[in-house]
């Protein structure tokens, strides 16, 4: 095994480039399916570095796919660039000031992630035109992952179809492979209707939405108990039927977001809340309606190409992080609990380390981290193929995502080294499978195992769209 690659070469010699590419995206952050100057960003560099480019991928307009090699296999490194609301805050301080009140900001690190994904591909791009070896390397240009599921309805259109594996990273607070852990989950509104009247002069004339609304809320929130208890349900107000108590509230909106661990369970878990939203409706003789706005499914793992990852992984060694870096994650860390910091060394099966405030090591493959786990919608592509992530070193540990602190540190150094250090990493590993057909045929064979005892059925119901409209609701 060498201990040095030609790719990592071609990492560094484009670094630049891709670092303010990362910054660019970082100070116009858009939200869900909003992210035409970004995916215009990103589309230009693919442009720049040669790659045959698709645009309006599944019919979004802010998703792209660029190509670049030819035969050979056909390796898919995922990258995002979506924002998220309210976490705009000023680069490299660590007080929370945003650059516009109430604006949008990159508190999950997208502006990295596509970033690095990008120059990942165009680094194997490079050493398959400099070497002559057959194989084709894609960038996919995933928006949307902040609550639009963007890659679901890519799969589903089957932009994976001719794909061996996927790649991908999400920034964190330490380096290594990503346990493939995640909730399937879905988003559905449920609209009520009901009468409109005047609340004090005719309300038994009138039925109330809102009501059927709070009720449905209470009978979710008792059901919370007697449910599986990795299952996950949250819900937000789309639409409280307006600003005038004297009105009986004709219509109302709400928003539910139910994980479970896996598509089986989430199916009986949202009957169960249509149910109550039924039962809502019945008890205030108002109707309601429902819509899947998104869905995605549990992460699948694959032991092959994570074995491969993680060996890139220890070639390289943990992110070249330096006393500047670690002064900065420092003052980072005086705005965070000590509670928050030890629960990062949890989270991934380490114990906690108050004198590190960045990675300094690579998490061990077989380290088990505490079990709260969010939910990712690469886990559809992990359905589609063999797929691996990793997850790179970019922000002081401790730090929260969907943080101001995360957005805080998206131009620093360490981002910027972390940035470079992923790209490495998940370059290396689409090498090992270019160059490996056993790598490949382990990897695909495991895939297709686990696919015969699961087969894959989208959580996307077939006339769901992608949300297109969604981040003007939240706006
Ligand atoms: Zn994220």
């Amino acid at each position: 095994m060498q201990n040095t690659e030609r790719v990592w070469d071609l990492v560094e010699a484009k670094r630049p480039e891709f670092e303010a590419l990362s910054d660019r995206v970082w100070a116009m952050p858009e939200l869900c399916y909003a992210e035409q100057r970004s995916a215009a960003e990103h589309a230009a560099m693919l442009q720049q570095q040669g790659f045959r480019i698709t645009r309006n991928l599944a019919d979004i307009p802010t998703a792209l796919m660029g190509e670049a090699g030819e035969g050979g296999p056909v390796i898919a490194i995922l990258g995002e660039y979506d924002a998220l609301p309210g976490l705009s805050q000023q680069a490299g301080i660590a007080e929370p000031r945003p650059v516009e009140t109430g604006g949008n900001g990159h508190g999950c690190g997208h502006n990295l992630l596509g970033s690095a994904s990008l120059l990942a591909a165009t680094a194997v791009a490079d050493w398959l035109a400099e070497t002559g070896t057959p194989g084709r390397v894609r960038y996919y240009g995933c928006p949307a992952e902040e609550g639009g599921a963007a890659k679901g309805f890519i799969v589903r259109a089957g932009a994976f179809d001719d794909v061996d594996i996927a790649i991908s990273w999400h920034p964190a607070a330490f380096s290594g492979v990503n346990e493939p852990l995640s909730l399937a989950n879905t988003r559905i509104d449920f609209s009520f209707f009901g009468r409109a009247s005047h609340a004090a002069a005719a309300p038994h004339l009138g039925r109330s939405a809102l009501d059927a609304v709070e009720l449905m809320n209470v009978g979710v929130n008792y059901m919370r108990e007697h449910m599986p208890q990795d299952a996950r349900i949250h819900y937000a107000l789309l639409d409280a039927g307006g600003i005038a108590p004297n009105v009986v509230q004709a219509t109302a909106k709400v928003r539910y977001l139910i994980r479970a661990r896996n598509l089986p369970e989430l199916t009986k878990l949202i009957a169960r809340v249509e149910k109550v939203a039924e039962g809502a409706a019945l008890m205030t003789e108002t109707r309601v309606d429902s819509r899947v706005i998104a869905a995605v499914s549990n992460l699948l793992g694959n032991a092959a190409l994570e074995r491969a990852m993680f060996e890139n992984f220890q070639r390289l060694g943990p992110p070249p992080f330096d006393a500047a870096d670690r002064a900065f994650a420092r003052e980072i860390q005086a705005t965070l609990s000590p509670e928050d910091i030890e629960a990062a060394f949890r989270r991934v099966g380490l114990p906690a380390r108050p004198d590190a405030p960045l990675c300094d090591t690579i998490v061990p493959l077989d380290a088990r981290g505490e079990k709260m786990v969010g939910s990712t919608d690469v886990g559809d592509v992990s359905w589609a193929v063999p797929t691996v992530q990793a997850r790179g070193a970019t922000y002081a540990i401790g730090t929260p995502g969907h943080s101001w602190q995360l957005t805080a540190q998206g131009k620093t150094d360490a981002a910027h080294k972390g940035l470079a250090h992923v790209a490495k990493v998940m370059a290396g590993t689409a090498l090992d499978a270019i160059r490996d057909e056993t790598l490949l045929a382990r990897a695909r064979a495991e895939h297709r195992a686990k696919l015969q005892q699961t087969p894959y059925v989208s959580p996307l119901p077939q006339d769901a769209k992608p949300a297109l409209d969604m981040s003007r609701q939240v706006a």
